[in-house]
């Protein structure tokens, strides 16, 4: 028999995109097959079985599509964390360094209440900046992050080690 397909098998990496040397995971076929974006979702859910969440956080851009799938397989709202100047109502910013240079990512002010507990969802980890950045706009707002779940994590990034030193819990599917 032939062994089963894991979401690993789903993604493809891309060499030299953005630029030169960079081996890049796209997730774009993950995302694109049934059962791997099925397979995807509910092992991201799984780990906070029985823990109570109100909302899920997705952080822009691959974040979205995760995380509106888990918001709705959790029958959960869904709030995204964006770009600076994407979001139209008012917002909070928080940067946060780049490899070079800096980014700033923004959540509507009112997205979150005081004491609402939510799950962080992206793509990918790398250096955990994008998501630590997200972190510090819900803790600001009041909110309690239960966990933060990729499909990948680069581990030699170090993005795990970083967000677990924030009282972060982490899960990946796969390295
Ligand atoms: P970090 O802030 O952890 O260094 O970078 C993670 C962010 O960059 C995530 O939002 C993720 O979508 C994006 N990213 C960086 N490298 C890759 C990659 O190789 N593949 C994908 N799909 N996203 C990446």
């Amino acid at each position: 028999t032939t062994p089963r397909k894991t979401v690993k098998d789903y993604i493809r990496t891309i060499a030299d995109f953005p630029k030169e040397g960079i081996l890049f995971r796209d997730v774009t076929t993950l995302f694109a097959d049934a059962k791997g974006f099925r397979m995807a979702i509910d092992e991201m859910v799984q780990p906070w079985a029985g823990e109570p969440i109100d909302k899920v956080i997705g952080l822009e851009a691959r974040g979205f599509i995760l995380g509106g799938a888990i918001a709705h397989q959790l029958s959960k709202g869904f709030v995204p964390i964006r770009k600076k100047g994407k979001l139209p109502g008012a917002t909070i910013s928080q940067s946060y360094k780049l490899e070079y240079g800096e980014a700033i990512m923004e959540i509507h002010d009112d997205a979150i209440r005081p004491g609402e507990r939510v799950l962080i969802v992206d793509d990918l980890l790398a250096t955990g900046g994008t998501c630590q950045a997200g972190a510090q706009l819900v803790r600001r707002l009041g909110g309690e992050i239960v966990g933060c779940s990729f499909v990948v994590d680069l581990p030699e990034l170090g993005g795990r080690t970083l967000l677990e030193t924030q009282g972060l819990d982490v899960n990946v599917l796969c390295a």
